[in-house]
C-alpha cells in the first residue's frame, strides 16, 4: 500500500507542526502550506510550500500535484480580541479563505478533509462541560468565523460533497515535550505564555482580564489542552475519516476547568518564581466558562490524552520558552 500523504494548511504553527511532527514520524507524506504570517516554526516536518491560501490558482495547482489523500486545515487567525477589533480579518482569511480551499478541494476532487474548529463557537452556554450538541452562540467574530465553516462543512456533507471531522478545541497550550517545537506567536496573547513570560521579566506583569465573573474565585475558567493530545486527535480522526466517511464534530479538551487565578499559581509553582499579578477589567469577548464534554472524542476516537495534567502543560511551555 502506498504511503497516505497529508497536507496541511498552517503546517508549521502552533498546533499544524506538532501535528507534521506527528504524522511525519508515524510514516505519513506531509506536505505543508503556510505563509508563516505567525512567525510560526521556520523548519517543519514534511514537504513545504510558503503561500497563502487566498491564492486560489496557487493553490489548485499544488493540490493538482500532490494529490494529498487528507487535508487537515489549520490556517487560520485565533485570537480573540483582535477579531472583535478587526472582524473583517477573520471573516476573509478564517471563512473567506477556507472555501477558497474547499473550491479548490472540489476541483481535484478531494474528498477528506479534517477542520480546526473552537470551544468559541459555543458562547456562553447553560451546561458546562458543553456537550457538541449545545446550541452555537459564538460571542466574538472568531467563534462566528469557525461556526460558519462549520455550518458550510454539515450541509456540504449531507450533500456528500466532503466528508470531514470537526475538532472543537479547547485551550490549546503546552508544546513538543522534546522541545523541539512550541508556541512561537509574534506578539503573545494567551495566558500561560504570558504568565510565564512575567516570571522570566519579559513582561513587567501580569494582567488578570476580569475578576467579577461568575465563577468561585471571579475569574474564567477554561480547560486547558496540552497541544500534543490535540495533534494526536488530528491522527485519530483522519483514520477514522478514511475508515468510516462517517463526518462528525467532536470536542477536544480534557473536561476540566482551571481559573486563570489557578493557572498563575500553577505558573507560580512550577517556575518556582514571584511576578507581579495586576487585576484589570474584563476583556471583551471572554465567556465566563468553556469546559469540554469530551465524551464523544473519547468514544468515537479511541482518544486517550496523555498530557492531561496542568503542570505538565506549563513545564513544557516553560522549557520551550527559557530555550526561545
Ligand atoms: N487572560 C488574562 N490575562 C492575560 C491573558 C488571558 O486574564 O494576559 C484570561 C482571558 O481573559 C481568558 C483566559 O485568560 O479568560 C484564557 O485566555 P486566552 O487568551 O489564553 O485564551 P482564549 O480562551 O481567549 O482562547
Amino acid at each position: 500500500m502506498s504511503k497516505l500523504k497529508v497536507l496541511l494548511t498552517g503546517g508549521a504553527g502552533f498546533v499544524g507542526s506538532h501535528t507534521a511532527k506527528i504524522l511525519f514520524r508515524s510514516g505519513y507524506k506531509v506536505i505543508i502550506i503556510d505563509n508563516f504570517s505567525s512567525g510560526a516554526s521556520k523548519h517543519p516536518y514534511g514537504k513545504f510550500y510558503k503561500i497563502d491560501l487566498k491564492e486560489e490558482k496557487e493553490i489548485i495547482k499544488i493540490l493538482k500535484k500532490e494529490k494529498p489523500d487528507v487535508i487537515m486545515h489549520f490556517a487560520a487567525f485565533i485570537i480573540v480580541s483582535e477579531s472583535i477589533e478587526n472582524p473583517f480579518k477573520y471573516y476573509e482569511n478564517n471563512v473567506g479563505n477556507t472555501i477558497k480551499l474547499i473550491s479548490a478541494m472540489k476541483e481535484v476532487g478531494i474528498k477528506n478533509f479534517i477542520f480546526s474548529s473552537s470551544a468559541a463557537v459555543y458562547g456562553i452556554t447553560e451546561k458546562n462541560p458543553i456537550p457538541e450538541t449545545a446550541e452555537l452562540r459564538p460571542i466574538n467574530p472568531y467563534g462566528e468565523s469557525k461556526a460558519m465553516v462549520e455550518k458550510m462543512l454539515k450541509d456540504m456533507a449531507q450533500a456528500k460533497e466532503l466528508n470531514y471531522i470537526a475538532l472543537r478545541y479547547f485551550n490549546v497550550a503546552g508544546a513538543d515535550p522534546e522541545g523541539e517545537l512550541g508556541p512561537s506567536y509574534l506578539q503573545p496573547t494567551h495566558l500561560i505564555i504570558r504568565a510565564l513570560k512575567a516570571a522570566k521579566g519579559e513582561l513587567p506583569y501580569l494582567e488578570i482580564y476580569g475578576t467579577d465573573y461568575p465563577t468561585p474565585d471571579g475569574t474564567c475558567i477554561r480547560d486547558y489542552v496540552h497541544v500534543m493530545d490535540v495533534a494526536y486527535a488530528h491522527v485519530l480522526a483522519m483514520k477514522y475519516l478514511l475508515q468510516n466517511t462517517n463526518s462528525n464534530v467532536l470536542n477536544c479538551g480534557y473536561g476540566k476547568g482551571f481559573s486563570v487565578k489557578e493557572v498563575i499559581e500553577t505558573v507560580k509553582k512550577v517556575t518556582q518564581r514571584e511576578f507581579k499579578v495586576i487585576e484589570g477589567k474584563r476583556r471583551p469577548g471572554d465567556p465566563p466558562v468553556l469546559v469540554a464534554d469530551n465524551r464523544k472524542i473519547k468514544q468515537i476516537l479511541k482518544w486517550k490524552p496523555k498530557y492531561n495534567f496542568l503542570e505538565t502543560i506549563i513545564q513544557h511551555t516553560w522549557q520551550w520558552l527559557k530555550k526561545t
